[in-house]
């Protein structure tokens, strides 16, 4: 058995065949967990999962990109993304919804900040503070935190910025999860330090640079999950084809030989520590 922690497919990009996709995922022995990156898609997620006796999970939450009004992701929302705030309302309705296990995706990502300092400020100003609604929301409901990090390239300012906000709302007394981290090992251990879990994607199975390797190999067996992040990342060897959750074998592939454990054994500890962080 595996989970895909981190999947998409209540984004526009299944439209046409997501009940399709989770049913196969679940034919192979594959739960997924799908999260949103605002209300609208939050809602889809739980909205999916309400359509199966088991093994479908939502999270639901607000993606730092939203927060302003810059981002445009044709394979996420069926309409133009607009800038959105954190609705304590909305998304007190929808976390009651027996299937709503996480919040998030939040965090932050300063990947592609506009060139005007002072907008640059405002953005990760207001990046920071929604973060932190979250993280105060996912404590009162007592729900796993799933959280994206994107730095601009070559800098550590968003891994000092997210750690000083983990500390300030003590992050540590929570379950919560890094996912699809990338960066060096010296923010992955301190993540680490304060009991976060990871999640490692298709990116470990074509990263040619050998950090995901090392990254996969600090990461301690019980702290580890799989995901596919789809239909971003496709892992090898069907890089080019869109991403579902049944690809998530692929990922636990590569795992399994960088850890140099079977197959089984990876499936087995992912899983269960998937299901010790969402409480499934
Ligand atoms: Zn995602």
């Amino acid at each position: 058995m595996l989970i895909d922690t981190h999947a998409h497919v209540n984004f526009k990009a299944y439209q046409e065949d997501a009940k399709e996709v989770l049913q196969r995922a679940l034919s192979n022995g594959v739960w997924v967990i799908n999260v949103g990156s605002q209300i609208d898609t939050s809602r889809q997620a739980a909205e999916l999962a309400g359509q199966f006796a088991q093994g479908v999970y939502a999270v639901i939450g607000l993606h730092p990109e939203h927060t302003h009004s810059q981002h445009v992701d044709e394979e996420e929302t069926h309409f133009k993304t607009r800038e959105e705030d954190f609705s304590l309302p909305a998304y007190a309705e929808l976390v009651v919804h027996p299937k709503v296990v996480g919040i998030g995706e939040c965090g932050l990502d300063y990947y592609r900040l506009p060139e005007d300092k002072a907008l640059h400020e405002e953005i990760k100003r207001k990046q920071i503070e929604v973060f932190r609604k979250q993280i105060r929301f996912a404590k009162q409901y007592d729900k796993a935190l799933v959280v994206h990090s994107r730095p601009e390239k070559g800098s550590d300012e968003l891994y000092h910025d997210m750690l000083r906000v983990f500390e300030e709302e003590k992050v540590s007394e929570m379950r919560f999860v890094v996912h699809s981290y990338t960066h060096s090992p010296e923010f992955l251990e301190k993540f680490l330090t304060l009991g976060a879990y990871v999640s490692f994607n298709g990116i470990i199975t074509f990263d040619k640079t050998g950090n995901m390797k090392k990254l996969v190999e600090l990461c301690p067996m019980e702290k580890m999950l799989l995901e596919t992040d789809c239909p971003y990342l496709t892992p090898a060897p069907n890089r080019g084809k869109r991403n579902e959750p049944d690809f998530v074998r692929f990922v636990a592939g590569k795992a399994a030989e960088i850890k140099q454990l079977s197959q089984a054994e990876i499936e087995t500890a992912t899983f269960d520590n998937a299901k010790q962080l969402f409480k499934i």
